[in-house]
């Protein structure tokens, strides 16, 4: 059990972390790579460089002054979260505990674009296997992905449906799939059904009869991660109030997940409101 967990170790989630820390919190931040900072260059319009600073200088620095400051650092991929009376966030490896959550993890990756795929969405097309799985008791369903996160997201389906079927779009599957869950590798050309999602239509013309398709390509993205909870999401964003407050107690999100400018000042900005007012809640639950 810790005190808050801080999923994202860019700018917004290493902000964050050095409030909770400084404030004596027991902080584990968790990220599974350098996120957006990653594949950005040199940056010459934050605070404090004379110089352009290498984008992976700025985020290792960032980690380092955490470190130094007693955060403990996991590199790994968040998969769930929920709550028991505490926020469980569960990666491959582990299942921890805390307090309060910070959902810091970027921008939300974009939706596949395949005919009806939108269409469909809520008649069929879900993109939270927790939230939506009682739906399809009894009834076929698939999950569009490849890796951990879509394994994750079968294994929730699996007890409740009739079949689960992965379907990975034409790619290779990026984890090792468990027995009893069929994959299918052919690329999707359409979502097809009347007024809701009947089937899935393959680009060598053949078709799977499905009730639900759950979405879940890649990493789970912020507003995923938000949805299994029920906090308010806005598409691909994550609703926060002034002071990064979600509408659930106790989780709090900062940076591009909660949309608006996406640049690093913002993320920092959005991470220190976020990291003090996850003190301030979790001080009053503490009472
Ligand atoms: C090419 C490029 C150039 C840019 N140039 C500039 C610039 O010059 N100036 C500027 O101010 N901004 C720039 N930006 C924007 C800036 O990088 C972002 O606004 C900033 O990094 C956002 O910080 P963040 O912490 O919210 O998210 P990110 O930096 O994206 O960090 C997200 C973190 O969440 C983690 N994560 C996501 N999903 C999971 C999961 N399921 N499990 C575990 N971890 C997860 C990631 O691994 C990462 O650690 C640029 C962005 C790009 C892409």
């Amino acid at each position: 059990m810790t005190d808050i967990i801080i999923l994202g170790k860019g700018p917004a989630g290493i902000s964050a972390s050095l409030y909770t820390a400084r404030a004596n919190l027991k902080t584990t931040v968790i990220g599974r790579d350098g996120g957006a900072l990653q594949k950005a260059g040199k940056i010459e319009n934050y605070y404090g460089f004379p110089e352009p600073v290498a984008a992976e200088e700025l985020l290792q620095n960032g980690i380092d002054q955490a470190k130094r400051l007693g955060v403990t650092i996991l590199s790994e991929e968040v998969v769930g979260l929920g709550y028991n009376g505490n926020f469980i966030v569960q990666t491959k490896e582990a299942e921890l505990e805390a307090g309060g959550v910070i959902l810091a993890t970027g921008s939300s990756r974009k939706t596949p674009s395949i005919p009806g795929l939108s269409e469909f969405e809520g008649k069929g097309v879900s993109y939270c296997a927790v939230c939506d799985a009682f739906f399809y008791r009894g009834k076929p369903v698939a999950v569009l992905g490849d890796g951990e996160y879509a394994l994750h997201e079968a294994a929730e389906l699996l007890p409740v449906a009739s079949s689960v079927t992965l379907i990975t779009n034409g790619k290779e599957p990026d984890a090792e799939i468990p027995s009893g869950l069929a994959v299918i590798k052919r690329g999707i050309t359409a979502f097809e059904g009347e007024s809701v999602l009947q089937s899935v239509r393959f680009a060598d013309g053949s078709a799977l009869s499905i009730n639900g398709v759950f979405i879940a390509m890649g990493v789970a993205g912020s507003a995923d991660l938000a949805r299994k909870l029920g906090a308010q999401v806005n598409g691909t964003t994550i609703e926060v109030d002034e002071n990064m407050r979600t509408n659930i107690p106790g989780l709090f999100a900062a940076g591009d997940c909660t949309g608006g400018t996406l640049q690093i000042a913002k993320a920092v900005y959005d991470g220190m409101k976020a990291g003090t007012a996850a003190i301030k809640y979790l001080r009053a639950r503490q009472k």
